[in-house]
């Protein structure tokens, strides 16, 4: 069996135990201090992937911006974190803002997008002078052209067009197709940008598109920068509009599986840079600033889930399950959209695969599976099982199903391992409750 120690953090290794090594910490023992399930982050990556992106897109464009979507993981830490290395912050609702703002992330450096923002979210980031918003749909830009003239201020906003294209991923994950619920159809453009031009509080810098998430092919940012750099010429031409700003999303695939490796992030930095140079020298267009706002790779191989095996179960001639004390209410992708993760014991590291098991969760759901058939050593209750990839999505989606404590979050680096989120008690179940 290949070793599955490069789906894990960088830092990852194993130590003369057997065990699994994060961030200079044994997953073992940090399973026995915290408790599983438990959730860790090795912080290196996490700062080596803000510095990849940096570098791979700015060594190659004059004016970049990285903006980390922090849909795919929210925390406090994380988002200190995240300032500390010069990235901005994407937003897609009024609570990730609040939390940006409650850590007093640079407001100016937040972009909030949303297909369905509220009047009150809308309000709330005029208040609070966000860098750009990112206007999904017709309703939103009257309704924001209202409230800066009640407030008498100004807002820099994008326009989210769904550039038409299919990027190939699950439709689940897709969102610039033509049938899309996100963005304004490119054959509206044109109506967009006028009546964005003709708002006198709003300041239509430029254009943005997001067309979905795990897009291993660079050719649909390609089409899309085509399509939106040929609406923004023809704009200029008719209408006097400057594209200033090109926002093209996130959605750049990782590695979960070890027969799905990923691009790094220089293929798509080379792709989508020099489409632009050649797409503006070509229709005689400046060069605008490149927004780049990458989530899911920014943070999923950073992380990954702990858990301790509990009832092992054969049914003959039929399957092995290994039942793990988290599952779906932790990491609901596989449920979801047949996200495929891999695993390893942590205790267990030197051995080999000996069968095929199903890695089960807890809840009562049978679509609760984390894991079909994997080969594995022998598991018995007690072995720790550590999942790597499950730093994007899993806890940001994750619920209190069967009254559920979301597990804590654990940063390590260089041997220290630091609690950067508490678990859940049965009091923080019904602080909401009223009788
Ligand atoms: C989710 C999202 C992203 C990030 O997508 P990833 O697949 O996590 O990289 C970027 N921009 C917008 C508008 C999004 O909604």
């Amino acid at each position: 069996m290949m070793s599955r120690l490069p789906l894990f953090p960088s830092t990852g290794e194993v130590n003369d135990r057997g065990h699994l090594v994060i961030g200079g910490c044994d997953v073992v023992d940090l399973a026995a201090e915290f408790g599983t399930p438990l959730y860790l982050f090795d912080e290196t990556s996490l700062r080596d992937k803000c510095r990849e992106f940096k570098d791979a897109f700015g060594s190659r464009y004059a004016d970049i911006t990285v903006v980390y979507s922090c849909k795919a993981f929210t925390n406090k830490s994380h988002l200190l974190l995240v300032n500390e290395e010069g990235v901005g912050l994407d937003v897609v609702s009024g609570g990730e803002l609040g939390i940006a703002h409650s850590v007093d992330f640079p407001m100016e450096q937040v972009y909030f997008s949303g297909n369905n923002k509220s009047r009150e979210e809308l309000r709330q980031s005029l208040e609070l002078g966000l860098g750009r918003v990112v206007v999904d749909n017709f309703h939103e830009l009257k309704m924001l052209g209202e409230l800066v003239n009640e407030m008498g201020c100004t807002q820099d906003i994008l326009l989210r067009l769904s550039p038409a294209v299919d990027p190939h991923t699950h439709k689940y994950i897709t969102t610039g197709n033509i049938d899309s619920k996100f963005g304004i159809p490119l054959v509206l453009g044109e109506d967009a940008v006028v009546e964005a031009m003709s708002m006198p509080g709003l300041n239509l810098l430029g254009l943005h598109f997001h067309i979905g998430s795990l897009i291993f092919e660079v050719e649909p940012y390609q089409e899309s920068i085509k399509n939106l750099l040929g609406l923004a010429a023809e704009m200029k031409r008719k209408h006097g509009f400057e594209l200033k700003e090109l926002d093209i999303g996130g959605g750049f695939a990782v590695q979960y599986t070890l027969d799905a490796p990923a691009p790094p992030v220089s293929f798509y930095a080379e792709a989508i840079t020099s489409t632009i140079i050649a797409g503006c020298r070509e229709l005689g267009l400046k060069l605008p600033r490149l927004v780049v706002e990458p989530g899911r790779s920014m943070v999923a191989r950073a992380g990954l889930a702990v858990y301790t095996a509990g009832v092992v179960k054969d049914i003959p001639n039929v399957r092995r399950y290994v039942s793990v004390d988290g599952g779906m209410a932790d990491n609901i992708r596989p449920a979801l959209y047949q996200a495929r993760h891999e695993a390893v014991v942590a205790n267990k590291m030197p051995e080999s695969e000996t069968g095929k098991v199903t890695i089960a969760g807890k809840f009562c759901e049978s679509g609760d599976i984390l894991i079909w058939d994997i080969g594995l050593p022998p598991i018995v209750a007690g072995d720790i099982i550590a999942v790597p990839g499950c730093g994007a999505f899993c806890l940001t989606e994750a619920m209190n199903y069967n009254a559920s404590f979301k597990p804590p979050v654990v940063m390590v680096r260089e041997g220290k391992a630091r609690l950067i989120r508490r678990r859940e008690t049965l009091e923080d179940l019904t602080r909401c409750d009223v009788v």
